[in-house]
């Protein structure tokens, strides 16, 4: 595998993904990737797992700004590209290309040739978590990427938020920003539209369920809820 990743823009995109891909400020996250990384589940015993911080992925001029929770353990800690290797990446990337944002319905590794069209996928939390529960604290320390991946990216125009903790970072992030989103309780489908205070700028957030195993195999999010929220966020690109 190479040792790249995307995306690879400009000396700014490049310097903050060598930060995020360098970073070992939570040191349970950081005991708990390499843990992860080291002994592997013997499904991928001959592969090397990535067991690093995973930058944000996409098209970095992307209108459509996705944010999940933090990596798999054995996905994109595996990988190293954002929900690649398991089945929330399978669910979300078979939408997003039904939904013309993905070159293909797939994403096994990062060499896959796998692109996307007006979105890019980042995380609140850069590191696999045990349990798939990055502490508030850690998410605090995360928190600064995430701004950053925000100020290269103003020309963005929708947030889909995939999860509620997701979600509340998100409403975070936006207040933080000058943006007035309206006091929203976290459900599929949810979304507000809502401007900045000092420049006017007017943004979109939505709310969907995170795409993970546990949500679809009890039926709770269905591909066809998926594509509704991807016609959905098409929708209000498009205003
Ligand atoms: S979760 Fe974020 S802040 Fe914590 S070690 Fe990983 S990249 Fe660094």
């Amino acid at each position: 595998m190479k040792d790249d990743f995307q995306p690879v823009g400009d000396a700014a995109w490049r310097q903050l993904n060598a930060d995020i891909v360098g970073c070992r400020a939570c040191p349970r996250l950081v005991a708990w990737r390499e843990q992860v990384a080291r002994e592997k589940r013997p499904a991928y015993r001959d592969w090397e797992y990535w067991g690093r911080p995973v930058p944000g992925f996409g098209d970095p001029a992307a209108r459509l700004f996705i944010v999940g929770l933090a990596p798999g353990a054995h996905g994109s800690n595996r990988t190293g590209r954002m929900f690649t290797g398991d089945s929330s990446g399978e669910t979300l990337y078979a939408a997003l290309h039904r939904a013309g944002f993905a070159s293909q319905p797939v994403s096994r590794n990062r060499d896959d040739g796998l692109t996307l069209r007006d979105a890019f996928i980042t995380a609140v939390a850069r590191c696999a978590p045990p349990g798939n529960r990055p502490t508030p604290e850690e998410m605090a320390a995360c928190r600064p990427f995430l701004i950053r991946e925000w100020l290269l990216m103003p020309q963005v125009r929708v947030v889909l938020a995939l999860g509620q903790v997701s979600f509340e970072g998100c409403l975070r992030m936006l207040r933080d920003f000058g943006y007035n989103p309206p006091r929203l309780k976290f459900g599929h489908g949810v979304h507000a539209s809502f401007t900045s205070s000092s420049s006017g700028d007017l943004k979109h957030l939505v709310a969907a369920y995170h795409p993970s195993r546990q949500n679809t195999q009890t039926g709770r999010l269905t591909p066809a809820m998926l594509d509704e929220v991807f016609a959905l966020a098409r929708s209000l690109l498009e205003k």
